[in-house]
């Protein structure tokens, strides 16, 4: 039966896909895949008669196209996408060009994956949301050639001193870190870079707001890598009120109702 799947292959560790994204990829007759971030290692859940794209190669009318023949035969395409397909995954436009070509929702379906942000947290053994430091977690990237809506510039979410994970911007260290301390991070606040989370080359990088482009200059990094500006990086805080022995919760009694 025609079907595409479009599925988040996770940050890189070929294991780190989920269970079902791994047996649609081996019942696809087709799978597409995002070459330049999605381990081609993944290749290897496909079927040796699968026909394999590299979509690196292609934009979005060749996507569309095969996406479109293949399932006109009726046959399944596996749409392979990096991280999770919902952030920054270009899969909008690949859903809705389908519907336009008659393409039924039934006939769609999305597989989540471990977002790179997520694997970036489990790379430096940190959690976001510590009380009374950061209970906000800011996904967002710096203006590129995509340009940012005008309420989202670097500096305002600045403000809100929330964890900041950014995608898309260690190409422009310097001007991200301008851009944070004018919204009002103070420069000592630390900052963690990730390069490759999950990969066999995975690096941690780590400095503040005022030191780090130059440390990233010097490592030489300049993509693939998630740029990650909070003070649960360095901080002293409350214990969580989930495993407070004084608070009840749906499964278990705690003190204050002793
Ligand atoms: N959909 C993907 C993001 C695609 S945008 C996701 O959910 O992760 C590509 C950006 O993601 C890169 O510029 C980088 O900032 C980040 N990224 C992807 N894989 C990464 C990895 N293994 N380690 C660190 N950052 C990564």
């Amino acid at each position: 039966m025609a079907k595409i799947y479009f599925i988040g292959a996770g940050p890189g560790d070929p294991e780190l896909i989920t269970i079902k994204g791994q047996r649609l990829i081996g019942e696809a007759d087709v799978v597409i895949y995002a070459g330049s971030l999605v381990n081609p290692e993944i290749l290897k859940y496909a079927r040796k008669d699968a026909a394999i794209y590299n979509s690196a190669m292609m934009n979005l009318d060749e996507v569309l196209q095969v996406e479109l023949e293949t399932l006109k035969k009726g046959q399944v395409v596996a749409r392979v996408h990096t991280g999770d397909p919902a952030i920054y995954g270009a899969i909008q436009e690949q859903m809705d060009g389908l519907r336009k070509a008659g393409i039924k929702d039934e006939v769609m379906e999305v597989i989540p994956g471990v977002s790179s942000f997520l694997a970036t947290a489990a790379a430096l053994k940190q959690e976001y949301t510590l009380p009374n430091v950061s209970q906000t977690i800011i996904v967002t990237r710096m203006e590129g050639r995509t340009p940012m809506p005008a309420k989202e510039k670097l500096y305002m979410l600045a403000q809100h001193q929330a964890t900041m994970c950014i995608f898309l911007s260690v190409q422009g260290i310097d001007v991200v870190m301008s851009q944070l301390k004018e919204g009002g991070y103070p420069g000592d606040t630390p900052v963690a870079i990730v390069v490759r989370a999950t990969w066999p080359d995975q690096r941690i990088i780590r400095g503040t707001i005022d030191t780090i482009a130059e440390i990233i200059h010097k490592e030489g990094v300049v993509r693939q890598a998630m740029i990650v500006v909070s003070h649960v990086l360095n901080s002293d805080y409350e214990l969580s009120k989930l495993y407070d022995s004084q608070f009840t919760t749906m499964f278990r009694d705690g003190t204050d109702k002793k």
